[in-house]
């Protein structure tokens, strides 16, 4: 079958020819209906280096994935053949507390893990392929009515990491609250959707593209700004002087962090998700009394199954750019030079 491989660190992938998986006891081998470019694989492709990752190259890419059960490992059990599923993308232990909660991404047992601090697409095979390996049948999600794969490939990654980082900060999220998405991109786009349906707070949203703008407001953004040197200002007017309550900042780097502290709310929450390699100077003064500041990981499994009813429910709905397989280097040269509207996503197979 072909694949998308990293074969090294610092280089771009390769689309090449191996062996199709065959599933062991335990194991699911999908037919892959949706596999999601994400910026995190650039940052992988171009900035990584050996000793970065408890995983090398090479792997097939891919984080973001749903598709059809195609075959069942011996003793699986709850799956059915021709089964529309989404994958939860981080792998844990599956035993230690965390994972028994079904937060992988934060598994205290790596040694036991799939892969130590990875998954499919991390550092094992992923999703840009015919077909996909799935360690365990609980990284499968069946998909709710409603909800096609390549539809909800991007939910499990750019649907499921803004889904995780504003459910952490809801209850800031009241009717007179203001919330701000900083990078309306994959996570940007489906972040702006979470905070319409799940919450009553004003959305802000800044990019530099304003064909991002213009997604974020057809998705409920109120107010859209390309920063400049007077956008905090502008922001904190806007909020009647208070500032921001709840800021996601899908960038993550040095400018975003620091408008983000500049129009966070006294209490409110300054929330790091893109791994921009940004810093900002913390003191006692450089942020607003009480600010919470945090990054966030991917999200749980639990948290998964929300994001997919709220899919196929239709509250969100990521906007697909969709790519033949034949094309997916394509999709992650365009994804680099910013030409994606929402979500790149492979398709290398449909129902
Ligand atoms: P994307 O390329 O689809 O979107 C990024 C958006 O940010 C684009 O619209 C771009 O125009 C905008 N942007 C870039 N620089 C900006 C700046 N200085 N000011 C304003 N806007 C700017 O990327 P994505 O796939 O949505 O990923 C976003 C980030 O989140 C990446 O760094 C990625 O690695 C990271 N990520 C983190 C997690 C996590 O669990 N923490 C999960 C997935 C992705
Ligand atoms: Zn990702
Ligand atoms: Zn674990």
């Amino acid at each position: 079958m072909k694949a998308l491989r990293l074969n090294a660190w610092k280089s771009e992938p390769e689309l090449e020819e191996i062996d199709q998986p065959q599933p062991g006891p335990g194991e699911v081998v999908i037919r892959v209906g949706g596999a999601g470019a994400c910026h995190s694989d650039i940052h992988l492709m171009d900035e990584f280096e050996p000793g970065m990752m408890p995983w090398d190259p090479p792997f097939t890419l891919g984080h973001e994935n749903a598709g059809w059960v195609h075959e069942l490992g011996e003793g699986v059990r709850g799956l059915e053949i021709g089964q529309p599923v989404a994958v939860y993308g981080p792998w844990g232990c599956g035993t230690c507390a965390r994972c028994r909660l079904g937060i992988e991404t934060y598994c205290e047992n790596l040694a036991e893990a799939p892969v130590p601090g990875g998954g499919g697409g991390l550092g094992l095979d992923g999703g840009m392929a015919e077909y996909m390996l799935i360690p365990d049948s609980r990284f499968l999600l069946p998909l709710p009515d409603g909800l096609e794969p390549a539809q909800a490939a991007a939910l499990t990654d750019a649907g499921l990491t803004p889904y995780h980082a504003i459910k952490r900060s809801l209850h800031k999220l009241t009717p007179e609250s203001y919330a701000l998405v900083i990078g309306v991109g994959g996570l940007g786009h489906l972040g702006v959707q979470i905070l319409a349906a799940t919450s009553s707070a004003s959305i802000i949203a800044v990019d530099m593209r304003q064909e991002a703008l213009d997604l974020a407001t057809e998705h409920g953004a109120t107010q859209v700004f390309q920063p400049g040197d007077g956008t905090a200002e502008d922001i904190r007017k806007l909020t009647g002087g208070r500032g921001v309550d709840v800021v996601l900042d899908f960038v993550g780097a040095d400018p975003t962090i620091a408008l983000g502290a500049a129009v966070a709310r006294q209490m409110g929450d300054l929330t790091i998700v893109g791994i921009g390699g940004g810093s900002f100077e913390f003191s006692f003064f450089s942020i607003p009394y009480e600010v919470s500041t945090q990054t966030t990981y991917w999200g749980t499994r639990p948290e998964l199954a929300e994001v997919l009813a709220l899919g196929a429910r239709g509250e969100i709905a990521t906007e697909v750019t969709e790519y033949a397989l034949d094309e997916a280097l394509q999709a992650y040269r365009d994804l680099k030079e910013g030409k994606i509207r929402g979500r790149a996503v492979v398709v290398p197979n449909r129902s």
